[in-house]
């Protein structure tokens, strides 16, 4: 029976993001820069990785805490092996209504017919330029733009329904926001702007690098004007915009100037098996020992229904209000956004 939980600001727990490695083959600038994570980089051994048994045994935990949306995330989760097999194994568990992926897109091309035969429906695109020169200053030398636009169209022509994700830096790629918008309006993909967060503890962030909304907005609507639409759901990260007289929509994801803590209902639990209740947590909890020790499924329920019941963050509301400190926050990678 599902037994739905809030936490302090009555937020209850309905998605969960499944970090499925923390490896990646790209090492984007505001996510993995190189000279940190380089050779010498202490990434996790294969036996500190949850199995897809235990991963499939915590969705199915979460799925009975109220979870419907689970999104597989990395590091790089095509770059984890046999993944349609974990896909097939979510899609059976019965509560969870929406199943996605996030991805880089360089392995796509290979792998969408697997995932679609896995019951994959949709996959997130990240993608930062069309110009292959910046695309490569900003993912570290480690793609070029034709691969991941043809794992779009392989995954479109399998049946996957493609979202791309554009993270806007000003100075380093806003120039590509008008040619983005435009290609992937004539491709009839929906594109999302989102704002460069203060992730992690590697990348530099400064505010006065993120092009905000507003920006965004207003560049686009000098040249092709749009309208708001209503958000599909309550809590729906990304604000949408539809290009008037089409039906071809845009997002927005306004994280540092206009955040969206107070519907957030998302947990995360990274590739070695530690749930963080925020993109911005310090710690995370250990599930993985909890599922390797042999607590049954009734005390690992207890246990995230507890955390869950004491999660007061709001990290980006703070951050929007002058508030947030310089505390240690868990990478990007570890987690996947
Ligand atoms: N490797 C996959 C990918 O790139 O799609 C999945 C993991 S990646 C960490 C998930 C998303 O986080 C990507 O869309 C990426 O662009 C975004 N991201 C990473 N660092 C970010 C930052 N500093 N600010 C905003 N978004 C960021
Ligand atoms: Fe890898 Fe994704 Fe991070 Fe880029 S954003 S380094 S592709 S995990
Ligand atoms: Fe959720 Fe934390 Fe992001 Fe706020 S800052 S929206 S609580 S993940």
């Amino acid at each position: 029976m599902e037994n739905i939980i809030l936490d302090k600001l009555q937020r209850p727990l309905r998605d969960l993001r499944l970090s499925v490695t923390d490896r990646c083959n790209f090492r984007c600038r505001y996510c993995m820069p190189e000279e940190i994570f380089g050779p010498g980089y202490p990434f996790l051994s294969s036996d500190k990785i949850l199995s897809f048994d235990e991963m499939e045994r915590l969705a199915r935990i979460f799925a009975a805490l109220g979870t419907k949306k689970i999104r597989i995330t990395g590091g790089e989760p095509l770059l984890r092996k046999d993944l349609p097999e974990l896909i097939r194994r979510l899609k059976e568990i019965k509560e969870v209504e929406d199943i996605g992926i996030t991805t880089n897109g360089s392995l796509l091309k290979k792998f969408s017919p697997a995932l679609f035969n896995a019951g994959l429906r949709r996959v997130t695109v990240s993608l930062d330029s069309l110009d292959d020169q910046r695309f490569n200053q900003l993912n570290g030398n480690k793609s070029n733009v034709a691969r991941v636009l043809e794992g779009i169209e392989a995954a479109s022509n399998v049946g996957l329904k493609v979202k791309v994700n554009m993270v806007v830096q000003k100075g380093k790629n806003d120039q590509d926001i008008i040619p983005m918008a435009k290609y992937f309006k004539e491709q009839k993909h929906t594109l999302r702007f989102i704002e460069y967060m203060d992730v992690g503890n590697s990348n530099g962030w400064r505010m006065e690098e993120v092009m905000t909304k507003q920006e965004i907005l207003d560049l686009i609507e000098k040249i092709m004007p749009l309208e708001q639409i209503k958000p599909n759901y309550v809590g729906e990260v990304a604000t949408r915009y539809r290009y008037i007289g089409s039906d071809q929509e845009i997002g927005i994801i306004s994280s540092v100037t206009d955040s969206f803590c107070s519907t957030c209902s998302r947990a995360r639990v990274s590739a070695e098996g530690k749930l963080y209740t925020c993109l911005f947590s310090s710690k995370g909890f250990d599930l993985r020992h909890l599922l390797r020790s042999g607590e049954s499924d009734d005390a690992i329920t207890k246990k995230i229904t507890d955390i869950w019941n004491h999660r007061g963050d709001r990290y980006s509301d703070e951050r929007a209000n002058g508030h947030s400190n310089n505390r240690t926050k868990v990478e990007m990678s570890h987690i996947g956004g």
